[in-house]
């Protein structure tokens, strides 16, 4: 009975042990095939289906590169690598292994670890995307990884404003302003909620109005002092959260009533 019991236990460990294995992203973001482009600032792995996608992708990043530097006022030595992922289930393995990729949604086609992007090609952009959005997110992702150089622990809310902010992801929105998240909720972690609650509509509008209100001289330096509001503007948080339901409201959801 005893020995039994052990074979069990070493069964049920083992398959434990394989299936983690298994399931977690394997920690080398190349595939076999991947090629590479280099130029002055990046380098670019991909498949030699996705080569005219790539170098569109750095071109792309190649024009955006000094507004976005100059606008978090960063200077990076050294390039930065991208990956391009001929398959949006190859993208999500890479980051998540072969568990997680199951529960990706279908939106999500690019990410950044530390300082290097990830994403899925252009060229298989599914159905919510389009080939042009597809290389403003590699902006996005690359305004990620400065973001992540600058401060690894910014927060959500800022982190994704300012990535959509510079990649220049306006979205055009049918939210209203009782559907506006509360202070508590744009401070949230969790990257579901802050989708849950229109992060992905609103936190553009958010430092759009940081931008114009404050300047991008004080963005550069949100990046860096996120949790010192009144020391930064002389505003608190909260103070500013308001500012900004006020800037929504006769921006984005009464524009004709700025011209009265
Ligand atoms: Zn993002």
């Amino acid at each position: 009975m005893r020995i039994k019991k052990r074979i069990t236990i070493i069964i049920v460990m083992t398959l434990f042990v394989m299936i983690t294995i298994f399931a977690l992203p394997s920690g080398d973001l190349k595939t076999k095939d991947m090629m590479l482009y280099v130029s002055d600032d990046f380098a670019v792995y991909f498949e030699p289906q996705d080569e005219k996608a790539a170098k569109d992708i750095i071109m792309t990043l190649e024009t955006k590169l000094d507004s976005v530097q100059r606008s978090l006022r960063y200077e990076k030595t050294g390039k930065t690598e991208i990956y391009i992922y001929p398959e949006q289930s190859v993208f999500h393995k890479k980051k998540y292994g072969l568990l997680g990729s199951m529960f990706a949604p279908e939106w999500y086609v690019g990410d950044h670890i530390k300082d290097k992007v990830i994403m899925t090609s252009p060229l298989s952009k599914g159905l919510v995307h389009s080939y042009e959005s597809m290389l403003k997110i590699a902006v996005h992702e690359y305004v990620h990884t400065v973001n992540y150089q600058i401060n690894p622990k910014l927060p959500l809310w800022i982190n994704e404003g300012i990535a959509m902010y510079l990649a220049g992801q306006r979205q055009t929105t049918d939210l209203s302003l009782t559907d506006i998240p509360s202070p508590d909720e744009i401070a949230t972690r969790n990257p579901l909620t802050f989708a849950a609650i229109g992060g992905y509509e609103l936190a553009y509008t958010y430092i759009e109005f940081f931008d114009q209100f404050f300047g991008r001289d004080k963005l550069g330096q949100l990046v860096r002092q996120p949790d010192d509001f009144e020391k930064l503007l002389g505003y608190c948080q909260e103070e500013v959260y308001y500012m900004w339901v006020s800037y929504l409201e006769h921006s984005y959801f009464h524009p004709e009533e700025v011209l009265l």
